[in-house]
């Protein structure tokens, strides 16, 4: 396994969706890109169902084919059960080019579009994680200190022009240098989730493969079935209603009863 090199234009730190199309984006246009992640992929990630304005991305950085190839569960819309309401979102009468998305496993979609960054040009390292960051004089980061995983310590110290900080909730930059990470008080939320086989939406009206969102007093729920016959189900509340384990040991009886799946 090569080691990252000592400098580069642009430096990328994280290698998910974000960090990945950035780097196939750069290396595209010929541009020297480096990206530095963490785990090994495969690896779990949460965030599955994606909405059509992401094909024009996958457009752009000629992913769509690989994408289209992966047998990913096609997401026609959704189905909302909110409040007293019912009713269904098709994507194809909304405005815009495209009228589907997909629901991915996250661990091989962001696999596929990691490999694809690598195959435009990118130099994409693996089980690096990004340790530290310098700064030069004007409070500028201007080099990467990293250590790679389960290697006996290997580790270096990379150089570059440009940082695209794309690691996530970790928000390096946000988090441990500039310390301007705000939290709103909407987003503090949580959510719990399982993954179940074998479950069924009959509801009239919905159409396979979309999200089903439901609404709950103190909360919502959603429903995502997957193209291996899985079906991922979530539920999101504040965080006072959940700081208990009966928040958990209930939460999904109450979703088979209010995402309209059997399971
Ligand atoms: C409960 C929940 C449900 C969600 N559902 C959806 C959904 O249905 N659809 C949707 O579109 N979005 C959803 N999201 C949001 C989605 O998960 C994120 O928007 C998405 O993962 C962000 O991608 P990213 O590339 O910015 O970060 P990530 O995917 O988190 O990637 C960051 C990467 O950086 C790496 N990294 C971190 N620190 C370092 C370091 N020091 N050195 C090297 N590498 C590092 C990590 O290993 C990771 O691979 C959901 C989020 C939550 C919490």
């Amino acid at each position: 396994m090569s080691l990252p090199a000592t400098s580069t234009r642009v430096l990328i730190l994280g290698g998910g969706p974000a960090g990945a199309t950035a780097a196939s984006f750069l290396a595209r246009d010929g541009i020297e890109v480096v990206l530095l992640e963490r785990e090994v992929f495969p690896r779990y990630h949460i965030g599955e169902s994606l909405l059509p304005s992401c094909l024009e991305i996958f457009d752009l950085i000629g992913a769509r084919e690989v994408l289209e190839a992966a047998g990913f569960q096609r997401k026609a819309g959704g189905y909302f059960d909110w409040g007293a309401e019912r009713w269904s979102l098709d994507f194809g009468e909304l405005r815009g080019r495209h009228t589907y998305s997909f629901q991915v496993e996250r661990a091989k979609f962001d696999h596929l579009l990691l490999d694809h960054a690598a195959a435009q040009g990118a130099a994409v390292h693996q089980g690096v994680e990004v340790v530290a960051l310098e700064l030069d004089g004007t409070g500028r980061p201007c080099a990467a200190r990293w250590v790679r995983r389960g290697d006996n310590g290997a580790a270096g110290t990379i150089a570059f022009d440009y940082l695209i900080d794309a690691s996530g909730r970790s928000g390096v930059m946000a988090t441990h240098y500039l310390r301007n990470r705000k939290y709103h008080r909407v987003f503090q939320n949580v959510a719990v989730w399982a993954y179940w086989e074998g479950a069924v939406c009959e509801e009239p009206g919905y159409r396979q493969g979309s999200i089903v969102v439901g609404s709950m007093p103190e909360g919502w729920t959603w429903t995502i079935p997957f193209s291996d016959g899985r079906t991922y189900a979530a539920r999101r509340t504040g965080d006072k209603c959940c700081s208990c384990h009966r928040f958990c040991s209930s939460s999904f009886f109450r979703i088979s009863r209010i995402s309209l799946f059997t399971y």
